[in-house]
C-alpha cells in the first residue's frame, strides 16, 4: 500500500476526471493521498475533497510563487487549520527561480508569508509542507531563525515537524534539513536519467526519513513522463527509490507509508 504525501487533485485537469483518477489509485494500491492547498482562494475546493472522500485529506497554506493573492495572517492560517482532514500547514517556503528584475531583496514578501506559515504550524503543532527552489539558504536560515526545530525542539514551542516536498536540492541541504528534523519527499523527478544528483540524496537520506509523492498534475514519472501525472503514479517513484536503496520495494512501501502517517498525524485516522 502506497500514500501519495502531495497532489492537486483541485486542478481543472485532475479534478475533472476524479472518479477515474480514485479508481486507478485504488488498482494501483494507493490507499491514500494529501491535497495540498496553494491559495486561500482556492482552499475550499481543496477541502471540499477531503470532506467528501474518506481517501483524500488537506493542508492550508500559499505557495510562494503565487502573487497578487490574498495574504494569509497567522490567526486564519490557524483557523483553516482547526476543520475537519485538514492535517498540515503549507505549501509554504521560498521559490526563488522566477526572480526576473528582482533583487533576492524585493522577496522579502515571500519571506514574511513563509514567516507566518512557520509560526501557525507552530501554534498548532501542525507539520509543515516546504516548498524551496533556488532559495535553499534563505529557507534554512529561516526555519533556524524561527526556532523550534531540530531533535530536542527549542523553546517554550512544542517542536513542529515538517517535510521539503519534491526535494531537489544537495546532499548538503538534506543532511541540514534532516538535522532541523525534517523529512525529505522524493517526486516523480527521481526516476528521471539525468537526476543523478538526485539520486546521490535518495541514497543518503534514511529510509526512515523519506516520504513519496506525485505532485500531479505536474512532473509525471518515467514511463508517463510528460503526461498528466495522478497520485495512482506513485508507486513508481517509490520503485525508482527502492532500486536506489537495493531494497525491496514492499520495504520501502511500508515505510514511506508509516513516515506519513507519523508526520500527518490526521491522516492515520480512517
Ligand atoms: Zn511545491
Ligand atoms: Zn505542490
Amino acid at each position: 500500500m502506497f500514500i501519495d504525501s502531495h497532489c492537486h487533485l483541485n486542478f481543472t485537469e485532475l479534478r475533472t476526471q476524479l472518479p477515474e483518477i480514485l479508481q486507478a489509485m485504488q488498482q494501483a494500491q494507493v490507499e491514500r493521498a494529501l491535497c495540498i492547498c496553494t491559495t486561500l482562494e482556492e482552499f475550499d475546493s481543496v477541502h471540499q475533497l477531503a470532506v467528501s472522500h474518506d481517501r483524500l485529506w488537506a493542508t492550508v497554506g500559499v505557495h510562494p510563487d503565487n502573487e497578487g493573492v490574498r495574504e494569509p495572517s497567522v490567526d486564519e492560517l490557524i483557523e483553516l487549520s482547526q476543520r475537519p482532514r485538514v492535517v498540515g500547514i503549507g505549501e509554504t517556503g521560498l521559490d526563488y527561480y522566477r526572480l526576473g528584475e528582482r533583487s533576492l531583496g524585493d522577496m522579502e514578501w515571500q519571506r514574511e508569508r513563509f514567516r507566518r506559515h512557520i509560526r501557525a504550524a507552530r501554534q498548532t503543532d501542525l507539520p509543515l509542507v516546504i516548498h524551496t527552489r533556488s532559495a535553499s539558504d534563505d529557507t534554512l536560515a529561516i526555519l533556524r531563525e524561527e526556532g523550534g526545530f531540530g531533535p530536542q525542539g527549542a523553546g517554550d514551542l512544542p517542536q513542529s515537524r515538517g517535510v521539503f516536498h519534491c526535494f531537489t536540492e544537495s546532499v548538503a541541504v538534506a543532511r541540514a534539513a534532516l538535522e532541523l528534523g525534517f523529512y525529505i519527499s522524493f517526486s516523480g523527478i527521481l526516476t528521471f536519467k539525468n537526476a543523478t544528483d538526485l539520486h546521490e540524496v535518495a541514497r543518503f537520506v534514511p529510509l526512515d526519513r523519506c516520504l513519496i509523492e506525485t505532485d500531479s498534475p505536474y512532473l509525471a514519472p518515467v514511463p508517463y513522463r510528460g503526461k498528466t501525472n495522478t497520485p495512482a503514479y506513485v508507486p513508481h517513484v517509490a520503485q525508482k527509490l527502492a532500486e536506489l536503496k537495493g531494497l525491496p520495494l514492499e520495504q520501502v512501501a511500508a515505510a514511506t507509508r508509516a513516515n506519513t502517517l507519523a508526520l500527518f498525524q490526521g491522516m492515520a485516522a480512517s
